[in-house]
């Protein structure tokens, strides 16, 4: 093989699958004006059901639109040999390959940052606010923008400097090295993520005592689960889209209610909305997603030792001298119709699983309360009740509105 068809081929994968993608959101868009399935009608008023319609066709033309300018940035790009240019760049700066990786990858973040920050400015400033979503102010944004940049740059930058060394010392072999670290790096944030991250971004307080409490340590003695970290986060500050979630494990173990959650359902709601968390932790399925995503970057990085001593990796892209940096992006553009393989098989496990958790929650509470409570959050999130079958089939984690209320009916 040359590098011009191996070339041809990343521009091939890049093209094929944008257009699949777009094919399937033009499939979706067809359906937003299907008629309401009759277990959903009480879902919107009418009113709200119109604001909802128009809330998915803006964000569908949005989505064509940063689609759009991003591939045809993508393809620019690579036709320009702009990797080429930034590497000529980062090698001016510096000889040791880890320092030039970093200014590499650090040239490419700021540049699409730079370039995508716009977008993501008029999607929550004028998209969510025009739907009476966004609670962010521009410092919060800025504010945001900030962190997020220096954890990429400490977080990011600290893992691909020590996969850089293992492959100075230990060659090809370097992938075991890079996937102890990633595998502890993984286990590590599981655990801490709330103690460590969260609070960089939002403010989180222990659930007051009172009623709530009192109701969710009940539901939790029935069932035999010590569920003592129950926390509040102010998720008000940027939206009024509501969310709980579970994480860590082990004595970490905690759960996460957004101070919009509580605002929005009744007390019962969300013991059932608690249920259905336990019933994730219960079915180990927190457990099965840390081993699967273990095992997945184990075998990405297994692919990646085969291939990224080849210099036609770094060719392919226009690169004369290869490097650990220039092979890494040409693999991950070879490698995204097998990631999406994978995140496809993750979805159909993830789906399956919020079965699973429902059925625990009807099993052990109610299903009456958690069938509101769903419908209350796709009501304040204005989310869609009539997807294609086919989007579903390749973007939803979760089960629709109606199949979830159609199960916790059964
Ligand atoms: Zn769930």
């Amino acid at each position: 093989m040359t590098a011009t068809t191996l070339f041809y081929i990343i521009i091939s994968i890049l093209i094929i699958s944008f257009i699949l993608d777009k094919i399937l959101d033009a499939l979706n868009s067809k359906h937003f004006n299907d008629p309401v399935p009759e277990e959903l009608q009480d879902v919107y008023e009418d009113a709200e059901y119109k604001k909802s319609q128009t809330y998915k066709k803006t964000n569908y033309k949005f989505g064509l639109l940063t689609s759009t300018f991003s591939i045809v940035l993508t393809l620019g790009f690579l036709f320009l040999d702009g990797f080429e240019y930034v590497d000529n760049i980062a090698r001016s700066y510096s000889e040791n390959p880890i320092l030039t990786a970093l200014i590499f990858f650090g040239i490419i973040m700021i540049g699409s940052d730079v370039l995508t920050t716009p977008f993501s400015y008029y999607q929550t400033f004028v998209i969510e606010e025009q739907f009476g979503f966004n609670k962010t102010t521009k410092k919060t944004f800025v504010l945001d923008k900030i962190k997020g940049w220096l954890m990429l740059a400490i977080v990011g930058g600290g893992i691909l400097a020590l996969i850089i060394w293992f492959y100075q010392f230990a060659g090809d072999n370097f992938w075991l090295y890079a996937w102890a670290l990633v595998t502890v790096f993984t286990v590590f944030m599981n655990m801490f993520y709330a103690k460590l991250i969260v609070p960089l971004f939002n403010k989180q307080t222990p659930l007051e005592e009172g009623d709530l409490r009192n109701k969710i340590s009940n539901y939790a003695k029935t069932v035999g689960f010590k569920l003592d970290k129950i926390f509040v986060i102010d998720g008000s500050k940027r939206s009024t889209k509501a969310n709980a979630y579970f994480s860590g494990f082990g004595s970490e173990k905690r759960v996460t209610l957004y101070d919009t959650l509580i605002n929005d359902l009744e007390d019962e709601e969300i013991v059932a909305v608690l249920a259905h968390e336990v019933g994730h932790y219960k079915k180990k399925h927190i457990i099965f997603n840390l081993i699967a995503s273990v095992l997945l970057t184990g075998l990405t990085l297994y692919i990646l030792s085969i291939f990224i001593s080849n210099p036609l990796l770094s060719n392919a892209l226009g690169v004369d001298i290869p490097s650990f940096h220039i092979g890494l992006i040409a693999f991950g553009l070879l490698y995204a119709p097998i990631s999406e393989i994978t995140s496809l098989i993750m979805n159909w496990f993830s789906r399956t699983f919020e079965y699973q958790a429902d059925n625990y929650a009807k099993n052990t509470y109610k299903a009456e309360p958690l069938i509101s409570s769903l419908k209350k959050l796709s009501k304040n999130s204005l989310s869609n009740l009539t997807p294609h079958k086919g989007y579903v089939f390749m973007h939803y984690s979760h089960p629709t509105l109606l199949e979830r209320v159609k199960n916790l009916k059964l």
